[in-house]
């Protein structure tokens, strides 16, 4: 099926639109008419050959959300018409312990799990397009049940990555009630993990490094709000963190994190940074039985969960609607961090 698309054609050469073929909907199959699809920092990593194994074309965008069109005879879980969404993975090896355990985003077959775009970046299968396009077909296994409202589903679509890649860390290492959780980075990721963090119960820190974003991480719902550029503020809060989800993409120190964390508290690392953080220093770490971990999105059940979760306490993204034309631009300022604060295409604007 011949697909309207917005690609990069090499890491230098700005996205433009093209047309993509899309296999036609098999058994499993769900065709979706994408609707609104969230721009995530990884979408310019891979487009602009940042990250090692772009494939191109590349047609990046896996935070989708639009309406079933058309479902293969062994589908159940979704009808035509329905809300749905897509995240960061298509396909999996669904046979190794991770996929057994509903893990597939650690899916330990010898391709690991298929992205949304870039898909098998090894090479081993053909590549795959992500959500700036006006259509995608996903195997049922991997598209989400969408119960928001009609209204709120562009503001849906970052929960996908942004929201997911939080509340994974969150759920994993038990925020709730009587916990404090600190979320370092108030941006795309970070505002979720606020939103989440604060929605699950738990006492939450913001950590920032700018005074501006003070009020507004007050707003997301912040119990208190920490410039980690302050030393005093930072000393004030020494082994005090049951958990410190760091959604931080550059490289920085973690001690001064890791020293605010209590007896067997976890520093989890959720942002990728291009070249590695310093060397965390040992003894934050031996003295309190302290852990530093990463955590990479979450599993399909576990988004559904997240989705369900959110859709009951009206929990959406902030978010800034664009014209897909203007992807560029959107880029440019999401490196400035100048986006309030997630990006999302309105992919009608691509179909006009
Ligand atoms: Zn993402
Ligand atoms: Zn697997």
């Amino acid at each position: 099926m011949q697909t309207k698309a917005y690609a990069a054609q090499s890491g230098t050469t700005p996205l433009a639109e093209t047309v993509i073929d899309r296999r036609a909907p098999g058994g499993s199959d769900v065709a979706i008419e994408i609707l609104y699809c969230g721009v995530c920092h990884s979408d310019l990593h891979t487009a602009r050959a940042e990250w090692p194994g772009t494939r191109f074309p590349c047609v990046p965008g896996h935070e989708i959300v639009g309406r079933v069109t058309a479902v293969g005879d062994a589908v159940t879980r979704v009808a035509v018409g329905d809300f749905a969404a897509v995240g960061c993975l298509v396909d999996s090896c669904r046979t190794c312990a991770s996929c057994g355990e509903d893990l597939e985003q650690y899916c330990e077959g010898p391709h690991g799990f298929c992205g949304t775009y870039n898909g098998w970046a090894d090479g081993s299968g053909e590549n795959t397009y992500g959500g700036y396009s006006a259509g995608i077909v996903v195997d049922e296994h991997f598209v989400l049940n969408v119960r928001h409202g009609e209204q709120d589903l562009a503001a849906v679509a970052p929960l996908l990555c942004a929201g997911i890649t939080t509340w994974s860390p969150l759920r994993h290492w038990g925020a709730g009630p009587g916990k404090k959780v600190g979320i370092v980075g108030i941006g795309g990721l970070g505002h979720m993990g606020v939103k989440l963090a604060d929605a699950l119960g738990a006492h939450v820190v913001a950590f920032t490094t700018s005074d501006s974003k003070r009020q507004d991480a007050f707003k997301l719902g912040a119990d208190e709000v920490v410039n980690s550029r302050s030393a005093e503020e930072m000393a004030a809060h020494a082994r005090s963190f049951d958990l410190i989800v760091n959604t931080v993409a550059a490289p920085h120190n973690l001690d001064a994190f890791t020293a605010l964390l209590r007896r067997d508290g976890a520093l989890v690392l959720v942002g990728a940074p291009s070249s590695p953080h310093p060397s965390p220093a040992v003894f934050n770490l031996i003295f309190g039985r302290r852990a530093i971990a990463g955590s990479l999105i979450g599993g399909i059940k576990e988004t559904q969960e997240m989705l369900d979760f959110c859709a009951e306490r009206g929990i959406t993204s902030d978010v800034e609607m664009i014209a897909m034309q203007d992807i560029e631009d959107a880029y440019e300022r999401m490196l400035r961090s100048d986006v309030k604060y997630r990006f999302v295409i309105d992919m009608a604007t691509l179909k006009a």
